[in-house]
């Protein structure tokens, strides 16, 4: 299923698992933000038919972080010959170059590097970001904490920010990534405190509760909502 966020911005409401959000973003280019899991191919598919567009109309991939949930379709996706942006401390995995590390994220991230290894990586250019860089109408920041390389893009002129897992969405409120599924819950917390540094005029970024969280609940897309600090 396709949201109509708000003009130009579109949310993939992804299935599988964990349900993470993927989005199509269009300006004068075409970007997607995040991919889903491997399974959510046909998701994805169908949710660029809904807005209008296919794999290969994508001119750039923007990717939040490397967690399997949010890059699993890219290898799938037919027809996508787009550059996939991810923070640099993070691109030798998402080349093959590196594996998830063996201990983070309290243990849990062994599963992470086993799905890894079998996990279909694209093949398609990476570029390399880091903190400020400007990538058509979006600027990346670096906020860490979630991963170690996990940066949020804000477009200030679609006055849209897209926070990856850097919080997620409960009721009116977004909540930090958790101590479960960080690698570091203080530079979360540092990395929100950062960012409303910034102009943050529209969140966008409409996760599924995670583990631990009551419930299946969910704002409307597009609803300004309270960042906890
Ligand atoms: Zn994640």
């Amino acid at each position: 299923m396709v949201v109509t966020v708000s003009e130009g911005v579109w949310c993939i409401d992804c299935q599988t698992l964990d349900q993470p959000n993927a989005f199509i973003v269009e300006d004068d280019e075409l970007t997607l933000v995040d991919a889903g899991w491997p399974g959510d191919v046909a998701t994805v598919e169908r949710g660029l038919q809904a807005a209008g567009f296919e794999p290969a109309d994508i001119d750039r991939v923007l990717l939040t972080h490397y967690d399997a949930d949010h890059v699993g379709t890219l290898s799938k996706l037919a027809g996508l010959d787009a550059p996939l942006h991810i923070h640099g401390a993070e691109a030798p995995i998402l080349a093959g170059e590196e594996l998830p590390p063996w201990r983070a994220r309290h243990g849990i991230e062994v599963l992470h590097r086993l799905y890894y290894r079998r996990l279909t990586l694209p093949d398609l250019p990476i570029r390399a970001l880091d903190d400020g860089d400007t990538i058509g109408g979006f600027t990346a920041i670096h906020t860490p904490g979630h991963t170690p390389g996990h940066t949020a893009y804000i477009h200030e002129g679609l006055s849209a920010v897209f926070l990856g897992d850097l919080a997620y969405g409960l009721n009116d409120d977004l909540h930090a990534s958790g101590w479960l599924t960080s690698f570091n819950t203080r530079e979360v917390q540092e990395s929100i405190h950062a960012l409303l540094e910034h102009t943050l005029p529209h969140y966008v970024r409409v996760p599924r509760p995670r583990s631990g969280s009551q419930g299946r609940t969910r704002s409307p897309p597009g609803t300004p909502r309270r960042l906890n600090r």
